[in-house]
This record gives C-alpha cells, structure tokens and sequence, in this order.
C-alpha cells in the first residue's frame, strides 16, 4: 500500500515539474445512494453481495479483499460514538448499526480491530466471538428477510496497537491521530461491513479533550463543550463508502462559512493542524487558503458533473505525512500536508473533489472496478481542468501514451490486481487515457451526454455497467476499442480504431 501510494505520488509530482499541464494523481471520494423511498422491492436484488449466502459468512468474497465485511446483510446507517485521548491513543466507542437482513441470516459477521466488551441484537444479548477482525454474531434466530435489526457494540483499544497491516491507516504523535486510509480503516474505530458495495449513512459523535478538536467527514452538526471534554458531532446523510469516513484529532484551526457550488448552498468547513505541521512559508493561514480553493474546483466540476453531491465541502490538513497524497473523505478529503506547500497543489483538490462523485456515491460493485473511481476522477482533474482546451487534451494523451513502458500495460484496467495494484500508475493513468480514447471515439456531444448521466447515479455500479453505458450513448460501436484499452495487456499501438488516430 505504501508503495502504491508512493508511485502515484511520485508519479504525480514528477508530471508536475515536468508537464506544462500540471497533473498528478492520488485517490479519494462521496455518496447518495439509496433513499429509504427508493430502496428495492423485497423480490429486486438490493446490491452487489459477491457470495450469494445469505446465512451469514464472513467475508463478502471480493476476491481482492475476501475477508472484508461479511455476507447476508447490508447496513444503512452507523451511529458512532467515540471518546478518544489523543495522548495516551486510546480509543473508547459505541457504534450502533441499522443493518438489514438480505435473507435468513442466521450469522453477522463485522470487522473490527478494537477489543469487545459488549454486543446486543435488537436490544437482546446474542452470543459473539473475535477472532482476528472477524466479529461473529450468532442470532438467537433466522433474521426475517428485509427487516432492519439494530446491532450495538461496545469497544475499546490503543489504537497503536492494530494488527492484520491496518496500522497503515493510523497516524499518531503526541496529542494528534488521524485514522484515514483506503481500502481499508474503518474497522480501527468502528465495527463495520468494510465493503463499497455496502455505503450507508453515518452519524458521528467524538469526545476529545479540551484542548484539541475532532474532525470528521460530512456536515459539521454541532460541538458543545464541556468543562475537560467536547463532543463534536457530524452526519454522513448520503450513503458513502467506509473508507470515505476518517477521525482527526489535534491542534486544528477551523475554517468555516457558507458557499455556493454549482447554484447549491452548502456548509465550507475545513480545518488545518499547525502541531507541528510543515505547510510552507504561509503557515496554517496559508493551508487554509490553500483548502479554500476546494470551492472553485467543486464548482468547476460540476459544470460536467451537476449537482454537487455533498452538503459541505473543506478539507484537513494534519501534521503528520501520509502513505498517500491524499483522501477523498466525505465532504472533507484528507490531504498530505505537503499538498499545500509551495503554492499549494491544486490538481489534487479536483481529483478529491470529482471522487464525492465517483467513488463515494457511485460506489465500486467490486475492488477490480477500480479503475471507474480513479480513472474518472483523473480525467477530471487533467483533461478537464480549469482551461485545458481539446486540443491540449489531445496533446496530453499523446504525450501520456507515448511516455509508457510495456510493464504500464502488463495488468488489464478490468483486473488490475489487489492492492497495491488495484492504485497502480495504470490504472489512475491508463485509465484517464483510456477515457479520453472513449470521448475521441463518441464526439464531444455524445461523450459529455453520458458523462454527466453517468455521473447522476448512486450506489455500486460495475465497469461493465460504465462500458455498457457509453456504448448506449455512443454513436459508433465501442467493443474493440474498449477491448483493446480495458481488457489489454501489452503495449497499444494507436489506431482510429482504438479511438487516437
Ligand atoms: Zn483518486
């Protein structure tokens, strides 16, 4: 994972100093997905669920993360509490989660790393066992088929101490943590379905001391203040993906106001910490203005996107360095600090940003599907950045393509490979590519029609259902051609067929 992101990032920077077309690569997220009114009839196939048991197996069967989540259920909403002491990096929580039973689900199975104390079912004690991150509940009997059951957990733990390679996703100095990463995090803080065939709706109360601040991803709700803890509240009321929700904790100075993107008015909170943090030569005053520039980029996207998905934008800004350059948390990406150093980053701000579209709320059916989060939103933020005309786009994918070796080729974009694989250059690259090859092959009507219908839907979708899609806008048969850059595994070799002429 640190290698994956290390490649992208160096990647990105290097076509910064070198491109004239800044450019540059990372990953995150956003959501809206099934309204309650709008959740499928009991005989309709709720969601993607690899493994078709719906006794209950742990495991969703994702063949690039098996062990992830569990089968025979999906959770709509997660209602977490926390208190966290950002000294001593202990971790005291209470998640509850709406789940709904896709069958006789006579086991339910969750991850998380944490220590567990307690575990109810439907208000009712249920018999459970920890092994590893696997949370194994054993109902007192079969769930009746689409009815929603409630599921508490009480846990605690040092978050230093996690096993089974998710400390990636923890960072820790005296008084800070940050708990951010994808494919996988949430199962360090909270009992999750750790799946993005599975989003759902969050609400999230952190306790912390006095003297810092908690931040999460969606709209800041409330913080009261108590005489030597807070309590900070926020609320996902779209349905997102788990790795899309992050808990900072630290020095944050906050930035907050109301904006408008795209003619809708939403929440602006973002939050910088300074404990010692690197921003540059602007400081924490700099780094805000940096996150500022996060309005612009939504707005600009949602010239071709829409609607913005969120109801708040921002961003954090930690002290300590990422494995990745940066996050695509809910509303609120985390970003390296480096990010904002330098003038600031602000390619990255767009590839975050366009990820609340593809990613958080049009989630991946499954983890090979990749390519449809970060190819997308790579695309956005080169080939359709601020002023990038066609013709400059036209120039960038020739001098992308031309600037490959045979090993970028070596995995197809439909398979790319588990992590760190599934965030190779390939796929964030080969991908944008690949979408600029589609747009060269429909036009700019056709391609800009589907491009904004795609990007009008929720919940998990396929790359099948992406090829799929384009060829039903597209006014010339697309297989060869996305044969060729999808399916393929050796080196194009341009042609008008495969849509570079
Ligand atoms: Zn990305």
């Amino acid at each position: 994972m640190a290698a994956k992101r290390a490649y992208v990032w160096v990647a990105g920077v290097t076509l910064v100093a070198v491109a004239a077309i800044a450019v540059g690569a990372v990953m995150l997220f956003r959501s809206e997905w099934f309204r309650m009114e709008n959740r499928p009839a009991p005989d309709e196939s709720p969601t993607t669920v690899w493994s078709e048991d719906a006794s209950g197996v742990d495991g969703i069967g994702d063949p690039y993360t098996p062990e992830a989540g569990g089968t025979g259920y999906q959770v709509t909403h997660y209602d977490i509490s926390v208190e966290v002491d950002p000294v001593s990096h202990f971790i005291w929580g209470t998640t509850v989660l709406t789940v709904e039973a896709l069958g006789p689900l006579e086991e339910l199975h969750l991850d998380l790393a944490q220590s567990v104390t307690t575990v109810t079912f439907d208000g009712g004690d249920v018999d459970f066992t920890h092994n590893g991150l696997d949370l194994r509940l054993t109902l007192p009997q079969p769930a009746t088929p689409y009815q929603e059951y409630r599921v508490s957990v009480e846990y605690n733990g040092e978050l230093e101490d996690m096993p089974y390679g998710l400390d990636q996703g923890v960072y820790l100095r005296v008084g800070e943590v940050l708990i951010a990463e994808e494919p996988h995090s949430c199962a360090v803080w909270f009992p999750c379905n750790d799946h993005p065939s599975d989003p759902a709706t969050y609400s999230i109360k952190a306790t912390v001391p006095h003297d810092v601040e908690a931040i999460s991803a969606g709209t800041w709700v409330d913080t009261q203040y108590g005489e030597s803890w807070d309590l900070w509240i926020y609320a996902i009321d779209a349905p997102t993906v788990t790795y899309a929700v992050p808990l900072a904790v630290g020095q944050y100075t906050i930035d907050k106001d109301t904006v408008e993107i795209g003619g809708k008015s939403v929440q602006y909170f973002a939050a910088a910490s300074d404990n010692g943090a690197s921003f540059g030569s602007d400081g924490t005053e700099g780094a805000l203005a940096y996150l500022r520039r996060s309005i612009a980029a939504a707005d600009h996207l949602t010239t071709y996107l829409g609607e913005y998905p969120p109801n708040t934008l921002g961003g954090i800004l930690p002290p300590m360095s990422t494995s990745w350059g940066a996050l695509e948390t809910w509303g609120r990406p985390v970003y390296d600090p480096s990010c904002a150093r330098d003038g600031g980053w602000d390619e990255v701000l767009a590839h975050e940003i366009s990820h609340f579209w593809f990613g958080d709320t049009i989630t991946l059916a499954g983890w090979h599907d990749i390519v449809i989060n970060e190819g997308m939103a790579t695309y956005m933020e080169e080939y359709l950045a601020p002023g990038m005309t066609k013709a400059a786009a036209d120039a960038w994918f020739y001098e992308q393509i031309a600037d490959t070796s045979p090993g970028f080729w070596a995995a197809p974009l439909s398979d790319p490979g588990p992590d760190p694989a599934t965030f190779s250059g390939h796929v964030y690259d080969g991908g944008a590519m690949a979408i600029h090859a589609t747009r060269q092959l429909m036009g700019d009507d056709a391609f800009f029609e589907f491009l904004r219908a795609w990007a009008a839907q929720t919940g998990p979708h396929s790359l099948d259902e992406w090829r799929t899609m384009a060829q039903d806008y597209s006014p010339v048969d697309l297989a060869y051609a996305h044969a060729i850059w999808f399916d393929g595994t050796t080196r194009l070799t341009c042609s008008p067929e495969v849509g570079c002429p």
